[in-house]
């Protein structure tokens, strides 16, 4: 096999260069993408605009030209806030999706490399695991027990094995590799594939639509219908008072575009969209975005041990042979050369010869390059021992065998090499090679082994056993009977240090962490131990235990476990269901292929972005960068923020724009003049629906926000009281800028000075209440102003706005403004303000008690 290795050389860089440019790129092509221009376009796909520009024109034909012509520059500055927003979503999400393009390994230069899929080109030569998606359509060189799932291309989910035979020998893009490993020529590429030919049964992994988007487009369409009949209402009103027809109707159109929320759709999905960019800067790449809303609710978090929870950084510490338990750190330990060769040839570790640092020059599974760095420090001497051997068979690893074995040829002379699972191995082996000489296992034997296993395990080492047999190589499972137990090593996989403290996060936050791994109960028990996911060992249930249980009884008992040990990937799905079974919200951890299934049942499907095959991160709905279990606990956290936020905004768009309504209608109710022009009403929309609610959508968390329970999944948008909160607070600002306006009449001003006065009240109702939205438990007196610096910066940029339409004369004759003195500013304080401090000061004391 290393022979082999050396020489395949695959292609040189340029020559795929070259290649690429005469064959293109190993893509299917996309739909064309919407230009900018039609993104532009479709900020005006919106008939209430549609009404308020033909509005315009008609008042500005009839009258007031400048109102016209600033009521159009205000549509299209509104254009312009919606175009930015969509167009930074399209490109958020762009570059998602070339963030989760798939990869490949090909040889290239002699070396094995990573690289796009994009990049393959023909002739390149891809080597192909268990889990693999196969890139592109080509012809096996080489293959063992290759069985792939052709399901996309036939419709039939049943594996099919694959060989050097004519017939069995093509594979296709698209379709995964279930079982054993091999080399593929690349023959076609791109279009020029079978998948090619049925391009479009490709999944397009983001376009699904969340629910929550989906909910608050069909409430949206509610809202709408209810505006139009307010607005009509005022109008009518006005029209039957004697106001002017046009004006009343502008007024009408204005105050609808006004209050409709149009807005809220995109805004959420500008803040899932930006919530993603921020997790995955964090680490966590997120496929779906509905995910982000389910990330929020989980319950349960499963997760793997070996790399998620440890470092997955393998060192063999302790050795059994000749009935004895050596300390690599102290004793010197015997030849042993059929262990050595155990470990050494019956491992898929890739090496690189041209490297001297054993460290850099080793590719492959940490407990596999582990067992060799604990042979060998130079990598010349492991040449020296590999280069006489050859492997002509082998059954690979399986996390549900637990075990791998290979034929290897050496000299002329076939010997076969397993090793795998201590109690597996036992299992099958009949004989024990002890200093020298091969005796029969017997039943104390076995006690006396299993023993040690137990007490390396109880250390929270991690243990691997080796046999070997020379008579009866069987090229089927066959091989692995009769085998003679050499001895097995117990290695330290240390926690990573982060996860303590994510997993009392967790606890804080009403979240369950649970240890799902194939590892040994013992060593799967300490090290959730120290990591305080469970105290007792009542609280271990093993795979073996799983399977007498049925599916009603391991619900009900699956509340009291916390570390599920030495399971089988099949146990997972049984494990994720009698979770939900339960009611919780559960997230599942994957990497190999046999994890898909669990991953996709789980609410929340997460796979290894390191570690992880192409069929788990496709069956996924997140995946991890790094591997790492803390990167769950910060993606709840992102999820909780960003759901959080859009709460946030959502009670702030709709009580503003209940606010605007109100004050339009009650006015019309107790037939009072307008207290608003329809410019004057397009300029709060201006100045408070777009920045300050996108600034929302980017509040930081409440510092208690991973101290709450997590949501239930059913709970809708408006639970926990936000109805009431969104009702109260936009009638109490209609109400309070109606009464500013008839103060001011009151006082006898102008009706100018009077409408100024209301506009004022209501935007900086709004711009004071925005701060308000910032959270649902704390007055504005404990939130930190600066946290938010956009808020600030919106805030700021609409005042300005305000004070520039009230002083600088041009703008306060298009808006038909008067500059307020000292005295009407404290009235506009007051009235935009007093709320927010009663309000304010009610929840401080609520707090503090
Ligand atoms: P986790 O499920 O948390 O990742 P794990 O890595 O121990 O834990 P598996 O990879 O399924 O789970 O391994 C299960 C057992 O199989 C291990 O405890 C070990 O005894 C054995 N094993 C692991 N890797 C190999 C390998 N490369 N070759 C042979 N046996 C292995």
């Amino acid at each position: 096999m290393v022979e082999e290795k050396k020489l395949i050389k695959g292609l040189s860089s340029k020559d795929a260069e070259k290649r690429q440019k005469s064959f293109g790129l190993n893509e299917l092509s996309e739909k064309k993408k919407i230009s900018m221009f039609k993104i532009f376009l479709s900020q005006f796909n919106d008939f209430m605009v549609w009404v308020l520009i033909g509005a315009t024109i008609i008042s500005g034909i009839m009258g007031e030209k400048a109102d016209a012509i600033t009521i159009l520059i205000i549509i299209i500055i509104n254009a312009i806030l919606g175009f930015v927003q969509e167009y930074k979503t399209e490109k958020s999400l762009d570059a998602l999706k070339s963030l989760a393009a798939p990869t490949c390994k090909v040889y290239r230069d002699g070396n094995i490399t990573v690289i796009n899929a994009k990049y393959l080109t023909v002739g390149d030569i891809v080597i192909l695991e268990a889990g693999d998606r196969i890139p592109a359509d080509g012809e096996i060189l080489e293959c063992t027990s290759l069985m792939v799932d052709e399901s996309l291309l036939t419709g039939e989910s049943v594996g099919i094995s694959k060989s050097l035979r004519e017939n069995e020998n093509s594979l296709y893009m698209g379709t995964t590799v279930l079982k054993g490993k091999g080399l593929l020529q690349i023959t076609a590429i791109g279009m020029n594939t079978k998948m090619g030919e049925i391009a479009n049964l490709l999944q397009d992994i983001e376009d699904e639509k969340s629910p929550l988007k989906e909910r608050l487009d069909s409430l949206g369409k509610i809202l709408v219908i209810l505006c139009i009949v307010i607005c009509a209402l005022v109008t009518v009103v006005g029209i039957l008072r004697g106001n002017e027809l046009t004006e009343m109707f502008l007024l009408g159109v204005s105050l609808a575009v006004a209050a409709i929320p149009e807005g809220l759709p995109a805004i959420v999905t500008v803040a899932l969209a930006l919530g993603v960019s921020r997790m995955l800067k964090k680490n966590s790449l997120v496929r779906k975005l509905p995910a982000v809303e389910t990330l929020g609710c989980i319950s349960v978090i499963c997760s793997d041990k070996t790399g998620t929870l440890t470092q997955n950084k393998i060192t063999v510490k302790e050795v059994y042979m000749n009935g004895k338990v050596y300390n690599l750190d102290k004793d010197i330990l015997p030849q042993n050369s059929l262990m050595m060769k155990s470990f050494i040839l019956c491992n898929d570790c890739n090496y690189d010869f041209n490297e001297r640092n054993i460290d850099k020059a080793l590719y492959g599974d940490p407990t596999e390059t582990a067992l060799i760095k604990m042979y060998f420090k130079d990598i010349n001497l492991l040449k020296a021992f590999t280069s006489n051997t050859r492997r002509v068979y082998d059954i690979p690893f399986d996390s549900n065998r637990k075990m791998m074995s290979v034929i290897v040829r050496e000299n002329g002379k076939e010997s076969c090499y397993v090793k795998g699972a201590p109690e597996k191995l036992l299992e099958r082996s009949s004989y024990i090679y002890e200093n020298g000489r091969i005796k029969p296992l017997t039943y104390q034997k076995k006690q006396q082994i299993i023993a040690s296993v137990n007490s390396m395990s109880e250390r929270a080492l991690r243990c691997l056993a080796a046999a070997y047999k020379d008579e009866s190589l069987e090229r089927s499972e066959e091989l692995e009977k009769n085998l003679i137990f050499i001895g097995f090593v117990g290695s330290i996989d240390p926690p990573r240090p982060e996860v303590k403290d994510a997993v009392l996060k967790c606890k804080l936050a009403g979240i369950r962490p649970i240890m799902i791994t194939g590892d040994h109960k013992n060593t799967a028990f300490a090290i959730a131990k120290d990591l305080n996911i469970c105290n007792t060992l009542e609280q271990v249930l093993t795979g073996e235990e799983i399977e007498v249980l049925s599916d009603k009884e391991l619900s009900k008992m699956v509340t009291k476990i916390r570390v599920f040990a030495r399971v089988s990937p099949n146990h997972k799905l049984r494990i994720v269901k009698a979770f939900r079974k339960n009611g919780h919200i559960v997230s599942m951890t994957g990497d190999g292929v046999n994890d898909a299934p669990a991953i996709k049942e789980a609410d929340i499907g997460i796979s290894m972005g390191i570690s992880g095959t192409d069929v788990t991160k496709e069956a996924s709905s997140m995946i991890l960068m790094d591997d790492n279990f803390r990167t769950i606990v910060d993606a709840i956290e992102e999820g909780r923020v960003i759901y959080d936020n859009i709460r946030k905004f959502i009670r702030y768009l709709l009580s503003c724009n209940l606010g605007e309504v109100l004050t339009m209608f009650l006015a019309s109710l107790f037939y009072l003049p307008n207290p608003l022009s329809p410019i004057q009403i397009l300029f709060v929309n201006l100045a408070t629906d777009g920045l300050p609610a996108i600034a929302l959508g980017m509040d930081p968390p409440d510092s208690d926000i991973m101290r709450q329970r997590p949501r239930e999944k059913s709970e809708g948008i408006f639970a926990r009281g936000l109805t009431e909160k969104i009702l109260v607070r936009g009638s109490l600002i209609g109400i309070l800028t109606l009464i500013s306006f008839l103060v001011g009449m009151n006082y006898g001003w102008s009706l100018e000075t009077c409408r100024t006065l209301s506009l004022a009240t209501l935007v900086m109702s709004q711009l004071i209440h925005v701060f308000e939205c910032r959270s649902e438990r704390h007055s504005i007196f404990e939130i930190k102003l600066f946290t938010n610096p956009f808020l600030v910066g919106a805030v700021a940029i609409s005042i300005t706005m305000l004070v520039a339409i009230l002083y600088v004369p041009a703008l306060s004759a298009i808006f038909h403004t008067t500059a307020l003195n000292f005295g009407q500013w404290l009235l506009v304080l007051f009235f935009s303000g007093i709320i927010a401090i009663i309000n304010s000061i009610y929840l401080y004391i609520k707090v503090k008690r």
